[in-house]
């Protein structure tokens, strides 16, 4: 798991340049630069509206991304792909008003009826990110890059929340979410096991190279866009491949959403090992009869019978045969729980996900009882079927938080509160697994 968002910022930053690039061959005949020009200037240049576009040259000296070649507005910002330079894209009015309650208002209080084109400066705002918005806005599926880095995603995540289009941004997102989750490190919650407890475990599926995503960032991205399967997911991460000992970090200075979110994480996860744990003690509890001195009887007698001496004066060794068909079985399986770090709790691994996968993976070992009399409880039998059911339950479990849940001012997890049963929610919480 070597961090590279690096890497993956460079390619997108150089995939945006590239497109950059070609948007200026279309262009080139008039994207002459003026270094000096500046978004005042081109304001009042645009001042002369109606004319022809070819009589422009003056408006757009600065080089222009033609995002909608026939639009009206010039949305200017200082740089893109790194290069600090103004440039404009060149977008449609009718479409920001339609999508972006914020850019309806900006275009209805700094433009007139005879600007054309329309300039929109925005130097405070990121270009690249102005630019992926702009896109997305308009339906340039093709100009859109395949991935997206978490960062970007957020910032992406960010303006749109703040020019109020979310909405119209967030289907074009799934598939970066969807890229993101399956590039990350986090073990994915566990397929139910066969119910042979003795079959060989599945291989495990090929797994893409991992980057490091920032927990921070993708799950405001989630709350920002309003995206619940996400939100189901990225939590669920945090809160499986996250050590018990590390915190959720907030930002200072974050909103209380988040300094929620935070508390949240951390009771879930919480909450999720107490229920590991009891799920645990039903297998320990069959493991406990055999030890319990009500158990203990010799072999053929019931507990609490002694063989009576008197017949017994034959067969000396019958005297002392105690059973330990169940106790030896107990035995094994407790040693086996505990190589595996599943139980006592003071073996336990470092995090809740490598827990599910040392249950998800454990295997019964083999014991032979085949000796076993007729006051034996079947440790066997009873420990062999608390696996099985104990890995269905750890399998089918939801482990992140619902969204709509978390928004109405519930726990996250359904789970009693206000969680559960109030208003439709977009996650389904009985099917568990992310
Ligand atoms: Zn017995
Ligand atoms: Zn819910």
């Amino acid at each position: 798991m070597s961090p590279s968002p690096e890497t993956d910022e460079g390619r997108a930053a150089k995939r945006q340049k590239g497109a950059l690039a070609v948007e200026n061959f279309d262009g080139s005949h008039r994207s002459q630069t003026t270094p000096g020009g500046n978004m005042s200037q081109d304001a009042a240049n645009g001042g002369g509206g109606g004319m022809a576009r070819g009589a422009l040259d003056g408006v757009e000296s600065l080089n222009t991304v033609e995002i909608v070649p026939d639009g009206d507005v010039l949305i200017g910002v200082s740089g893109l792909a790194g290069v600090h330079k103004p440039i404009s894209l060149r977008v449609s009015s009718h479409i920001l008003a339609l999508t972006s309650a914020k850019f309806k208002h900006l275009l209805a209080t700094t433009a007139t009826a005879a600007d054309h084109p329309i300039t929109l400066p925005l130097p405070a705002e990121d270009g690249d990110t102005m630019l992926l918005l702009c896109h997305i806005l308009h339906l340039r599926n093709d100009k859109l890059p395949p991935r997206l880095p978490a960062e970007s995603l957020y910032k992406l995540a960010s303006m749109a929340h703040d020019f109020a289009c979310a909405v119209a941004v967030g289907r074009a997102t799934a598939g970066w979410f969807d890229a993101l989750y399956h590039s990350g490190p986090a073990p994915s919650p566990p397929p139910p096991p066969p119910p042979s407890s003795t079959t060989a475990p599945a291989p495990a599926p090929a797994t893409a190279p991992t980057i490091f995503i920032d927990p921070v960032k993708i799950l405001l991205a989630t709350l920002l866009l309003d995206e619940p399967t996400y939100f189901v997911r990225f939590t669920a991460r945090w809160i499986l491949a996250e050590p018990f000992a590390s915190r959720f970090p907030v930002p200072p200075g974050s909103d209380a959403q988040l300094q929620r979110l935070s508390r949240e994480l951390q009771r879930r996860r919480t909450a999720l090992l107490c229920a590991a744990r009891q799920d645990v003690d039903l297998l320990i509890e069959p493991c406990s009869v055999a030890f319990a001195r009500g158990a203990e009887h010799y072999i053929d007698y019931a507990p609490g019978m002694s063989p009576d001496s008197g017949s017994f004066t034959h067969d000396n060794t019958k005297a002392s045969s105690l059973c330990h068909v169940d106790s030896m079985a107990a035995t094994l399986y407790l040693g086996a729980l505990r190589d595996a770090g599943i139980w006592p709790a003071t073996v336990s691994p470092a995090s809740l996900g490598e827990l599910v996968v040392a249950m998800r993976d454990f295997r019964v070992p083999e014991y032979d009882d085949c000796d076993k009399c007729d006051f034996c409880e079947g440790v066997k039998g009873l420990f062999g079927s608390g696996v099985g059911v104990v890995g269905r339950m750890w399998g089918e479990r939801c482990w992140g938080l619902c969204l709509d849940c978390f928004n109405r001012g519930g726990d996250g997890d359904g789970a009693g509160g206000d969680g559960g049963g109030r208003g439709e929610c977009r996650w389904e919480h009985g099917r568990g697994r992310v």
